[in-house]
């Protein structure tokens, strides 16, 4: 471990960085690390943003979004950078194998590796952690790493601001989770001063559907919604075939699960895909039911308490099924 004298000295030179955050980016993970990058180039430093896969269009509109550079679309470019590094910034993330093949690449590699996080259980490969699993979003880490660790809030610049609002914006459910406490409010309120446009952030995420996204919404709802009352649990599940039916691409069925969640008396929501490698769940819950436990014990996975996910090397029929049988053991919590 680097105490925070150490890493102040070694930041107040310019460094070599990589910052990187999980696949398959969210808002969050975008919002944090565009927003450390846009505070990091202030600095002086090279820094290079790299993602392991591709993410949603909607959140590409994000100040120095043309600067991220997608691992899958440039393998050997990314293993060099992250082979010189001297400091890897992980975002949103703290187990290596969120990150895919990369995550290898950064286990060996020698630079300094600083975790910014809010998920439980992190593994052990960093050198410096800024984690806290009550942050709303590792955005508000990076707002706390930047203005009480670094003492640098002047660097908050209209960039860096936008990008973090987002960050917890989106991974607070625009503010509605409990994980939004009074004093993220105070944050939002400092990154709006410092130049977030609130307003124009909400529009730019949430009213920027493609029109294939709204007609699979609507077709999931009407036609693939099944409601188990006998455990307050709702499901929504697509196969391959109704994905290139409607040309669903990375980040057209973000959110789709919160919709079966939104049901009157449900507890717990399951969304199940199949992807082309694997069929992936996104479990989301209300109150104390832990969906992570179940991505945890049965799908390969885990995340928060109410938000959580996994996968399953089973077929789509077979990995309903197996989701579906789980649920007599949480009868209880599921009626509570
Ligand atoms: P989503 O359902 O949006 O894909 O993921 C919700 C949350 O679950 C994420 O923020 C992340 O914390 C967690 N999560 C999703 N997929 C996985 C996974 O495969 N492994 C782990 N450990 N966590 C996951
Ligand atoms: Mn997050």
């Amino acid at each position: 471990m680097i105490s925070v004298s150490e890493l102040k000295d070694l930041l107040a030179t310019p460094q070599k960085i990589v910052i990187t955050t999980h696949h398959k980016p969210d808002g969050d993970a975008m919002g944090s690390s565009l927003g450390l990058y846009a505070y990091l180039i202030q600095k002086g430093h090279h820094v290079n943003l790299i993602t392991p896969t591709d993410y949603p269009e909607f959140l590409h509109w994000m100040p120095n979004n043309s600067e991220v550079i997608i691992y899958t679309e440039n393998v050997a470019k990314s293993i060099g950078l992250v082979e010189e590094a001297a400091l890897i910034f992980c975002l949103d993330f703290n187990t290596l194998s969120r990150i895919n093949d990369l995550g290898e690449h950064i286990r060996t590699s020698s630079a300094i590796k600083l975790m910014i996080d809010h998920h439980l259980e992190p593994e052990d490969f960093d050198d410096f952690r800024h984690w806290d699993i009550n942050a709303c979003a590792a955005a508000q880490l990076v707002y706390d790493f930047i203005v009480n660790v670094m003492k640098e809030a002047n660097l908050i610049n209209k960039d860096v601001a936008t990008c973090l609002y987002t960050g917890i914006m989106t991974d607070s459910g625009s503010f509605r989770f409990p994980s939004a406490t009074s004093a993220v409010y105070r944050i939002a309120a400092d990154l709006i001063d410092l130049g977030a446009e609130h307003w124009r952030i909400h529009q730019l995420v949430y009213d920027n559907a493609s029109e294939n996204r709204l007609r699979f919404l609507g077709y999931c709802l009407s036609n693939k919604l099944e409601i188990l009352r006998d455990f307050n649990t709702a499901l929504i599940t697509v196969s391959k075939e109704e994905l290139e039916k409607y040309h669903i691409s990375t980040g057209d069925t973000e959110g789709i699960v919160n919709y079966a969640l939104s049901i009157n008396g449900i507890k717990l929501a399951a969304f199940i895909i199949e992807r082309t490698d694997r069929v992936k769940l996104s479990l989301r819950s209300t109150g104390d039911f832990p969906a992570n436990e179940i991505c945890k014990k049965y799908f390969q996975g885990g995340g928060h308490r109410n938000a959580a996910g996994g996968a399953s090397d089973k077929n789509l029929i077979d990995t309903i099924a197996d989701f579906k049988a789980i649920l007599p053991e949480y009868k209880s919590q599921l009626l509570l």
